[in-house]
């Protein structure tokens, strides 16, 4: 992705914790909202990258249903705006990432790959990951034909023969973006109707180099060195095949990266953080945006208006606490 690195502050260790009024975690659209809102508040923000500058969008090659961009918008291209939007009132945006928080007590104490902050408040924008098959092969042959990502690794894939593995809006949006390099894109399904929106639907079931295998699961990956073959169960009948494949891309959802709060913030029992309407965790100063707390909607947009939420409520929580001191 094309983040332009030498946009990030940075902050010498000094030994000392550094001091922030709002602190958010993550740099997806959820996290860099918050981060434009909590600035114009002049809070002056500080938000930690974490590993996935742009979060999951930034992986998106083309996002075609947030407003205002008409003919669609990179997903790199749209965090690094929202980037710029927030640095221009004040964000400073850290090539960091979280690796402990203490709850306990406010301040909180959050420990990173550069140093220690102290924060009032925090935002957490962490977002979610890839969900894997955790079938045999599939490890080892990540990155040697096995990705969760076409808009990154696509390319390495001209004129092969891929599979897509899923039914949702990622899998069917993902494979037509495989079709500008594959040869051939077949979409594995376990059931005998998809999941994805009817737009999504109708360009995958026209476009000539899509076919279906359905009532399938991938049950193997097989290579010694990349992908050459995957092993396929039909779900309806039980019967096994093997079939040759170059490469295997898997959608099938996400879980959210929430193991830094476990035992310290309330989840459900997928792991995500709980919040109310007014994405409160059951913290006071500990807010959260994003999909990190949303299993349900999981778009650019809402996580972006999370963010937004979510700093309009720290900005009222600190002014508030202000009023009282
Ligand atoms: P999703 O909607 O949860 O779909 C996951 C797919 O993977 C489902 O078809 C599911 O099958 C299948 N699956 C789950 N576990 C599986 C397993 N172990 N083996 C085989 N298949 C498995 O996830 P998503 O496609 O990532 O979408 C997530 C959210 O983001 C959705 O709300 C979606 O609308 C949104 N999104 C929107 C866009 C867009 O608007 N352009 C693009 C991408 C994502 P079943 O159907 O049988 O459950």
């Amino acid at each position: 992705m094309s983040f332009n690195l030498t946009n990030f502050a940075t902050t010498a260790s000094t030994g000392e914790p550094k001091r922030t009024k709002v602190l958010v975690l993550g740099s997806g659209p959820a996290g860099l909202t918050a981060a434009l809102y909590a600035a114009r508040a002049e809070l002056e923000p500080v938000v930690l990258t974490g590993s996935e500058l742009g979060g999951q969008a930034a992986l998106t090659f083309t996002i075609e249903n947030y407003p205002g961009f008409p003919d669609g918008v990179g997903g790199s291209e749209l965090g690094e705006l929202i980037q710029k939007q927030a640095e221009k009132f004040g964000a400073v945006v850290e090539f960091d990432t979280a690796n402990s928080v203490d709850l306990l007590q406010r301040p909180y104490r959050v420990t990173t790959d550069n140093g220690e902050y102290l924060a009032d408040t925090l935002i957490i924008a962490t977002g979610a990951r890839p969900n894997h098959l955790e079938i045999p092969g599939e490890s080892t042959l990540t990155g040697r034909g096995v990705s969760y990502c076409a808009t990154c690794d696509g390319w390495f894939f001209k004129e092969k023969k891929v599979a897509v593995v899923g039914g949702g809006d990622s899998a069917l949006e993902e494979a037509l973006f495989l079709t500008r390099f594959a040869s051939q894109v077949t979409i594995i399904h376990r059931r005998d109707s998809l999941r994805a929106g009817k737009v999504l639907q109708s360009r995958a079931f026209s476009n000539p180099k899509i076919n279906f295998i359905w009532n399938s699961q991938v049950t193997d990956v097989l290579g010694d060195d990349k992908v050459t073959h995957l092993n396929l169960k039909n779900t309806l009948t039980g019967e096994k095949s093997t079939q040759e494949f170059d490469g295997l891309f898997i959608f099938i959802g996400h879980i959210p990266n929430t193991q830094l709060f476990k035992g310290q913030l309330e989840m459900d029992e997928m792991g995500y953080i709980k919040s109310n309407a007014f994405m409160e965790t059951n913290l006071p100063g500990v807010y959260v945006a994003g999909e990190v707390t949303d299993s349900h909607f999981r778009q650019v947009v809402t996580s972006a208006g999370m963010g937004a939420s979510a700093a309009i409520q720290v900005t009222q929580f600190l002014e508030k606490e202000a009023v009282e001191a």
